[in-house]
């Protein structure tokens, strides 16, 4: 594998000049802050936001290289993982020429970020048991294939990729392997982040909106060689994550473990909740999952979808989805509200 970053992005962004923030220039001790246009009588509501956050959320990425034993340059932090999506495909694919890879069924946000940059996406389905298959997709790759988005715990179907798979593509494939980890810390196998350093194409995107139950926050990380972080960072909007979220997200880093809530509740909450529905006349599969929902096939799954949402309960419905028909799919709730589901599909 031949790889080589700067030939893989694109022109315009390899030659960019970034925005150079106010508070971006600035270097040293300063008292009297009069260069980036603020109102320095302060905030109209008794918390004072008046000043624009840090853009490189130096605090924040400290934090997050402690608890992945990474160093703080290979982080980029984004306004959601959503937003290191887009930056990848802007910083990567020539808008009309160049392709990216997915491998459906999986998370509809590539498609929806590629179609908005006019990139083109080439789709190799996911295998039985809906595995990779590696060789069908390294043949299906073009000169012109910049980025692979791989998703693991993969997005609806709710299996890891098998680690194996997932290094031989990335050795194999000379553009950008991405890994979405936004299911991680509900999964067995490890993050991909230990590979990083013998990896310089490999991308792993985590995300506070799951396991640390932060959603609203719009916080998500791109880990990745410093060769590739630089141009997160250079085409990023210069603050791009609040003061608010940069704060909470740092006292989340500095207070919680996922891991206890997250295995000790959720993941047994699923195995719970698999084995009753899987006892259900009306449910046909419950697929195994590495990750906080169920991928549940069902014989009328629009009838089902319907009669859930009578009872005030909201499911995916993915049931027009290539190799997801007939399946909803279900987060894993709160004890009471997968018994409120178990109940409403028991009584049909
Ligand atoms: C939920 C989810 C995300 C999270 O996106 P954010 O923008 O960080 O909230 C990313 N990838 C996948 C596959 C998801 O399901």
């Amino acid at each position: 594998m031949a790889f080589d970053l700067d030939s893989l992005v694109r022109p315009n962004i390899r030659d960019l000049v970034p925005y150079s923030s106010a508070r971006g220039e600035f270097t040293g001790g300063a008292e009297i802050f009069l260069d980036a246009n603020e109102n320095s009588f302060g905030s109209l509501i008794d918390v004072d936001y008046s000043r624009y956050p840090d853009p490189l959320q130096t605090r924040l990425k400290r934090r997050i290289a402690d608890l992945n034993e990474v160093d703080p340059t290979n982080i980029f932090v984004g306004h959601g993982s959503d937003e290191a999506i887009d930056l990848l495909m802007r910083i990567f694919c020539e808008p009309g020429r160049d392709s990216i890879l997915i491998c459906p069924p999986t998370y509809g946000m590539y498609e929806v970020s590629a179609a908005i940059n006019d990139v083109s996406v080439i789709r190799v389905p996911l295998a039985d048991g809906f595995e990779l298959d590696t060789n069908a997709v390294l043949q299906a790759v073009t000169d012109r294939t910049k980025l692979i988005f791989l998703c693991s715990p993969n997005n609806p179907t709710g299996n890891s990729i098998g680690r194996e798979e997932m290094l031989r593509l990335a050795a194999s494939f000379a553009g950008i392997v991405v890994i979405d980890e936004a299911y991680i810390h509900f999964a067995k196998q490890p993050s991909l982040l230990s590979e990083l350093s013998d990896l310089p194409n490999l991308v792993v995107m985590q995300t506070l909106s799951k396991a640390w139950g932060l959603a609203a926050l719009r916080v998500g990380f791109a880990f990745a060689a410093t060769q590739i972080t630089r141009y997160l960072n250079a085409v990023k909007p210069p603050y791009n994550v609040s003061r608010p979220a940069q704060e909470i997200a740092l006292r989340a880093l500095n207070e919680a473990d996922p891991a206890r809530r997250v295995v000790a509740e959720i993941a047994s909450e699923r195995e719970k909740m698999a084995r009753r529905l899987a006892e259900l006349p009306v449910v046909r599969k419950v697929f195994r999952s590495d990750a906080n929902f169920l991928l549940v096939r069902f014989d009328e799954p629009n009838e089902i979808y319907r009669i859930l949402l009578e009872k005030g309960i909201v499911v995916r419905n993915r049931s027009s989805v290539a190799k997801c028909e007939g399946c909803l799919r279900i987060t894993v709730g709160t004890a009471a509200e997968n018994d409120a589901v178990l109940t409403a599909l028991r009584n049909l």
